[in-house]
């Protein structure tokens, strides 16, 4: 099998899987008791909380268990609503979000809040200066993806940031900026005290980088007022109730130190396995459009074979054991008539976008796996492109 679907999801690295078995079983106490098995859970959490803030180069009471980077961005995007700012009313997203983040934004649209949507050129990069324009004493949030899904454009986060610590300043407003890094944890520098300084809230989730899914966090920048989403026990500082899941947590913090060990070789690797396909695709077929920005994720690479449909190349591959995406497989039930919002928003044609296929790498994937999957994509998409269809 040769997986090129890491932004679907990733296979959980062995050492997760082995230590997640040891703290279900040996551990499994409510870190809510106060007799010892209790203790020792509350001290697994303390240590997954600790090991997932070394991601963010956060302190570990800004980080917030949830169960997936769907509820951390619901949080955001709903919870916000309810912090007391009676005027504010604007949220400014864009319109290549995750559907994570699209739809309680919608959500809060039909709730009587105004939602800016920013667009992006061809290469999914929102401007700037579109954003200053949309920025006014009534917005409440920004909230832009650190990395985006489909064609793996890194937004930049560091300039936005600026731009709302300029704007609350001259104004003396409290625009949040809350930012969807589920793609980009393990892949770009994510430093709530560099580049990310000013942000104030980060999503993230653990199955991409290898750790167990349904699990996620997000960063609460200490002094960010968020109301809470979940009501009950009062776990996680009464941000979010319900009792924790210890071996998940122990999971993700685990995968959290490994993808951050040495991450600059990681994503060495992943770069120089994504560029070789790349190079290879643009060798050796003809009639192409590389959808991913020249500088983009490590871990992603979408492109539209023009004339051919994506869905079916998808499946002759898979009959040769290599699996890739037509998109985003998180939100598959998203997709319009029209295909891929993503693409759209970029300008493709409908011929490109009906072609589109992503493929996403891992630090497992290798050079060799993508001379193969080379030698059957061109098959692939040449065989199509003679008789219409396979299938
Ligand atoms: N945000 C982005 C950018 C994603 O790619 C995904 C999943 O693909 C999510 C959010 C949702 O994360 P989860 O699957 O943990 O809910």
């Amino acid at each position: 099998m040769i997986y090129l679907d890491n932004s679907s999801t990733t296979r959980q690295y062995d050492e997760v899987t082995r230590y997640m078995a040891e703290v279900a079983g040996n551990s499994f106490g409510n870190p809510s008791s106060l007799h010892g098995l209790g203790l020792e859970a509350e001290k697994l959490m303390k240590e997954g909380r600790r090991k997932i803030a070394l991601g963010f180069n956060a302190s570990p009471d800004e980080v917030y268990i949830t169960s997936c980077g769907t509820e951390s961005d619901n949080t955001v995007l709903m919870g916000i609503a309810r912090v007391p700012r009676p005027r504010a009313k604007k949220i400014i997203t864009t319109a290549v979000e995750h559907p994570a983040v699209l739809e309680p934004a919608a959500e809060m649209e039909r709730r009587g809040f105004e939602v800016v949507r920013l667009g992006v050129d061809g290469h999914g990069m929102i401007d700037l200066d579109e954003l200053k324009e949309a920025l006014s004493a009534d917005t409440l949030l920004i909230s832009v993806m650190a990395v985006n899904n489909e064609v793996g454009t890194i937004m930049p986060l560091k300039e936005i940031g600026e731009i709302k610590r300029a704007f609350n300043k001259a104004n003396g407003t409290k625009v949040l900026l809350h930012t969807d890094a589920v793609q980009a944890l393990g892949k770009i520098s994510l430093d709530t005290k560099k580049d990310l300084k000013d942000v104030d809230l980060i999503s993230a989730s653990a199955h991409k980088i290898h750790g167990p899914k349904g699990i996620g966090s997000l960063y609460v920048r200490k002094g960010t007022n968020l109301m809470p989403f979940m009501l009950g026990g009062g776990q996680e500082k009464g941000f979010r109730s319900g009792t924790e899941n210890v071996p998940s947590v122990s999971g993700f913090g685990l995968a959290c130190e490994m993808a951050a060990g040495d991450m600059e070789a990681r994503v060495a690797h992943m770069r120089e396995v994504r560029d070789y396909l790349k190079k290879g695709i643009m060798d050796s077929i003809s009639d192409i459009r590389i959808n991913s920005p020249e500088d983009g994720v490590c871990s992603v690479l979408n492109v539209s074979f023009i004339g051919t449909r994506g869905e079916v190349i998808l499946h002759r591959l898979e009959d040769d054991g290599i699996y890739v995406s037509t998109g985003s497989a998180c939100s598959s039930n998203h997709k319009t008539s029209k295909g891929s919002h993503v693409l759209n928003a970029m300008g493709l044609k409908p011929k490109e976008i009906e072609g589109a296929l992503r493929f996403s790498f891992s630090e497992f994937n290798t050079i060799e796996e993508m001379d193969l999957v080379l030698d059957r994509l061109k098959t692939s998409v040449e065989g199509f492109r003679r008789l219409g269809s396979f299938r």
